[in-house]
């Protein structure tokens, strides 16, 4: 822990640092206050003793230029020192920024003790300080949490709901449509009875990551909609865009090759999507759910008529339609 004595009086300033220093303290000592100033910018000591009378400015005005150095958070305390012991001194040390005061000669005793009350305070403070840093990363972790799919690691179904409205709202301000894809995988009840719940957790791993290396934008984005099943948002993205992100998709996962023996469709993993593109129009409250009517129909088309396809929803406004 570190001192900073701000004293013009050389014995008193001696006798200080001497008690400072039994006491374990290091200190540093300066004559004025425009020295003490930058003694305090260069060294931040944990604690000053500030004499009230000194040349140049006094330390009163010491006190509340200290206040304004110091940062966000940040309290150093102030134990003033003063030969006269008058109720106006105190108050207007306290009021400028002080904690305390002593009275000169300063008693080892009385010096002790303010020391040890200032250390136990600085140290709560400091306490405090990482109680709150750790309690903001445990918050930010928590959000990232309650967004995120824990076994994909992608975005999940509740982050999907909150993006999806969001993305609706402001296309329905701007009149521009939004996409979605609905993604399924092609007989995947198949693959866990072939190779195992657990080799089908890793397969969805990778599925995930493959989608998400088919996006580009950053408003664009891929979750976990559930089960075996992914959603992908495009904001901004007509049906010719979306049909584009869904094949680029489809694709991707069969240059992934990942092994699956028991399929009727190939001998590796496929997926089915289903595109639907909507200009969301204004008073539609709900019309959201329509979009993912129309993806989930279309879906079940790509899958009925063989699989490992794209198909777009049949009721699509085009762009023109805004
Ligand atoms: P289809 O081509 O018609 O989509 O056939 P499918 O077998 O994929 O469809 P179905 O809906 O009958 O089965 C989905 C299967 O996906 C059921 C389940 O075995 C598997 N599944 C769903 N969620 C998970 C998961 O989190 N992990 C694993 N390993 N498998 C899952
Ligand atoms: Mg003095
Ligand atoms: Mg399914
Ligand atoms: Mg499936």
């Amino acid at each position: 822990m570190k001192a900073l004595v701000i004293e013009d009086t050389v014995t008193s300033a001696t006798l200080i640092c001497h008690l400072l220093d039994k006491m374990g303290l290091q200190s540093v000592h300066a004559r004025d206050g425009e020295i003490g100033i930058e003694m305090f910018k260069q060294e931040r000591p944990d604690l000053i003793l500030l004499d009230i009378v000194l040349p140049g400015f006094d330390g009163f005005e010491v006190a509340r230029r200290i206040r304004q150095l110091e940062r966000d958070g940040e309290w150093t305390p102030i134990i003033f020192l003063s030969a006269r012991a008058s109720d106006e001194d105190l108050a207007r040390g306290i009021m400028v920024g002080g904690d305390d005061y002593l009275v000169k000669p300063v008693s080892e005793i009385v010096l002790k003790a303010k020391v040890r009350a200032m250390q136990r305070i600085a140290q709560m403070r400091y306490s405090l300080l990482v109680l709150t840093r750790k309690l903001d990363d445990a918050n930010r972790e928590l959000t990232r949490l309650s967004a995120v799919d824990g076994l994909t690691n992608i975005a999940n179904r509740r982050c999907f709901d909150e993006t999806l409205l969001r993305e609706w709202r402001r296309a329905e301000r701007r009149e521009s449509p939004v996409s979605l894809l609905l993604i399924d995988v092609d007989k995947f009840k198949d693959f866990n009875d072939g190779y195992g719940h657990q080799h089908g957790d890793e397969c969805l791993k990778e599925l995930a990551k493959t989608l998400v290396s088919c996006l580009h934008r950053s408003t664009d984005l891929v979750a976990r909609y559930g089960g075996e099943e992914f959603a992908a948002i495009l904001a901004e993205t007509d049906v010719e865009g979306a049909l584009g992100v869904a094949e680029a998709m489809r694709e991707a996962v069969i240059t992934a090759r990942l092994p699956h023996a028991s399929s009727t469709v190939a001998d590796h993993v496929t997926i089915s999507i289903g595109v639907a593109t909507v200009v969301p129009e204004r008073r539609d409250e709900n019309g959201y759910v329509g979009l993912i009517l129309q993806a989930d129909q279309a879906l079940y088309r790509a899958k009925r008529e063989g699989r490992n396809r794209v198909a777009v929803a049949e009721t699509v406004r085009l762009t023109e339609a805004g």
